[in-house]
């Protein structure tokens, strides 16, 4: 099959043919007919997240928020059948530990990080493993190019927003970083009646913050952010989010928050914090904030979020800005080191 590799790390991508993937027992092969290029990506492309035990194996085929349709299927699986249209989440579960048995599979004792931890999309076929716990069949209503973002970037915010976050009707909810996970963090937060302040230091990102239902947006590059969203929220923000993950981004969004305010964190670390960032912790005692993590989404929630597309309520294909053929997606990684992408990217042509 054709796969785009990674070689060696910051090296461009090289397209080549691979061995075409092997199907286990318990295993689907999926003809991949769109794949994002996330920034989780170009983290793993530049060696990062060794300190997460994410560091891939080279050579290694990235890939995480895919669909695509089933193109053989293992014998032990009882769910799916060829020619299904499917989606996963990266997060996969082992469907026995004890997280799994109580719902929570995207933080399954033995997590498997899909593309990380096995080869992944960017490739005609890709295998996922242990289909039935972790595959999501994808209604025909939902074309590929919008069900390849929910893989990642708007499940992942999904969760963060919908289930960990908290948030309520009337909420001042502000997100730091306004890339892919902040755009539908943006979207879904205005759908549940939230109102969102987008922070970023990119105009263009900004305004499509603002074309997905922002209530106020702020350049923290012209403006002290911390200063500008007390001024609209009149002392604070309910919720805060960092999209981004690095130690200002973090740092900012919680001292964003009002008296008794949740921080959500969603966007893993670079080389430069290495996991680590410190925190006004004093504040966070004396002004009894929250501070929550949150990792991917279980499968069984794609229905609710599947629902919200179906229904209109949620539009994932507003994020996506640009599809390119396999070639082109060493070239989209490279320009993120200099976060020069906006929205989606998704490789449609392979
Ligand atoms: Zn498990
Ligand atoms: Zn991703």
């Amino acid at each position: 099959m054709k796969a785009a590799v990674v070689e060696e790390f910051n090296k461009p991508l090289v397209v080549q043919n691979f061995p075409d993937p092997e199907c286990g027992p318990n295993d689907v092969i999926v003809q991949v007919k769109a794949n994002g290029v996330c920034r989780s990506d170009w983290h793993a492309w530049v060696g990062d997240w060794e300190w997460i035990g994410l560091k891939p194996e080279l050579p290694h085929i990235l890939g995480h928020e895919f669909a695509g349709i089933i193109e053989e299927v293992g014998a032990n699986v009882k769910r799916f059948k060829k020619g299904d249209r499917v989606v996963i989440p990266f997060s996969m579960g082992c469907g026995k530990c004890s997280c799994c048995q109580t719902g929570h599979q995207n933080v399954c004792e033995n997590l498997t990080i899909f593309g990380f931890a096995c080869n992944g999309s960017y490739a005609q076929y890709t295998r996922v493993p242990l289909a039935d716990v972790n595959l999501v069949h994808l209604p025909e209503s939902i074309d590929f190019t919008a069900a390849a973002s929910l893989g990642c970037r708007f499940m992942t915010s999904f969760h963060a927003v919908a289930d960990i976050s908290g948030v309520k009707a009337g909420d001042f909810f502000t997100i730091y970083g306004a890339g892919g996970v902040g755009l539908a963090a943006t979207q879904i937060a205005n759908s549940l009646g939230a109102r969102v302040i987008a922070v970023d230091i990119d105009d263009s990102k900004l305004d499509m913050a603002k074309s997905l239902g922002a209530f106020a947006t702020v350049n923290s590059k012209n403006e002290n952010p911390i200063e500008a969203i007390m001024e609209i929220t009149k002392g604070g923000s309910d919720i805060s989010y960092d999209a981004l993950g690095i130690a200002e981004t973090c740092r900012n969004a919680i001292l964003s928050l009002r008296n008794r305010g949740t921080h959500v964190q969603v966007g893993l670390t670079s080389k430069e914090e290495g996991g680590m960032i410190s925190l006004p912790t004093d504040l966070i005692v004396a002004k009894e904030l929250q501070i929550k993590g949150s990792l991917g989404m279980q499968a069984h929630r794609y229905q609710a979020l599947l629902s919200m597309v179906e229904s209109g309520q949620l539009h994932p294909e507003k994020l996506v800005s640009k599809t390119i053929p396999l070639e082109e997606a060493s070239s989209v990684l490279e320009s993120m080191g200099q976060y020069g992408t906006v929205g989606s990217i998704i490789i449609d042509r392979f």
